[in-house]
């Protein structure tokens, strides 16, 4: 049997002290198996010592598009800020990026801060990292079939895609190493149910499994496939407590982190994960 290995990804992790009981409540249910710590938020230090606390697999997520950076020398003056002081946001610094309006240097170097504040927090290295608000994702199977998505949100995501295809390249290049298959746009808040979840996951594997195998492939039933699973739970953010430095946005409010939440902690999706081979892992695990 085609062997699976889900990385169940905690998004936002650091976000706020509700998100952050959320994540952990997931991760001791066994409904998450990673998380991704934003050193900018206001409740990273805490997010760091609870996953120190339950010994919980935690990496980097990169943020340049909600709140201030890190880095004390790009505060007050530098490209990566609009004009309130504060990162362009998600829509914001996609425009910033592809009108050329930032400064490169300055990305490396709060990207550089933000590396050394997690080692800083947590006492190692990120072993995986990832962007906030899909700064950096790769392409996920089947989006373009999924009815239940609007056409405006769509369209953002159909641009992800586009980017993602182009980063392929770059990472290739620097020898970072990324899983298989990535899910999480078609997924997410409201649009999150067992079935969409399982609708996914299938999809997905029908994608891997049907690629002509290359000769150097091994065999197809001592395969091993990747698939990462990104998600949002956490209990609503009550402002003006959490966030990145302008309090909590929208989403972080709303009803669709308890969704997730619930949803994830579904017995039904932990049967499913058993019935069809499938193991939850961390990126130490791969
Ligand atoms: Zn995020």
């Amino acid at each position: 049997m085609l062997q699976v290995k889900l990385i169940v990804t905690g998004d936002d992790f650091g976000y706020c002290p509700r998100r952050n009981q959320g994540i952990v409540d997931c991760f001791l249910a066994g409904a998450i198996s990673n998380v991704s710590l934003l050193v900018n938020g206001s409740a990273a230090t805490d997010a760091a010592e609870l996953a120190q606390r339950y010994n919980i697999p935690i990496g980097l997520h990169a943020n340049l598009s909600e709140g201030s950076p890190v880095c004390e020398a790009l505060k007050t003056n530098s490209s990566l800020l609009n004009q309130d002081g504060f990162f362009h946001g998600k829509m914001g610094f996609r425009t910033a990026l592809s009108k050329g309006l930032l400064n490169m240097s300055e990305v490396r170097q709060e990207l550089k801060a933000q590396v050394e504040l997690f080692h800083e927090l947590t006492g190692h290295l990120p072993p995986h990292m990832d962007g906030h608000q899909h700064i950096h994702v790769l392409p996920e199977p089947g989006l373009h079939k999924c009815d239940w998505i609007s056409p405006s949100l769509m369209e953002f995501y159909l641009g992800v895609e586009e980017d993602s295809f182009n980063t392929v390249d770059v990472f290739t290049s620097h020898g970072i190493r990324w899983p298989d298959i990535y899910i999480g746009l078609t997924t997410m808040g409201k649009n999150m149910s067992v079935n969409n979840i399982w609708s996914a996951i299938d999809s997905a594997i029908t994608e891997i499994t049907s690629k002509a195998p290359s000769p150097t492939d091994p065999p197809p039933q001592s395969r091993t496939v990747t698939i990462e699973l990104m998600v949002h739970p956490g209990y609503p953010s009550v402002p003006p407590i959490g966030g990145c430095g302008e309090g909590p946005d929208d989403f972080s409010q709303s009803w669709e982190r308890l969704h997730e939440l619930q949803t994830l902690i579904n017995p039904e999706l932990q049967s499913h994960y058993k019935t069809r081979n499938i193991q939850l892992c961390s990126f130490k695990d791969l």
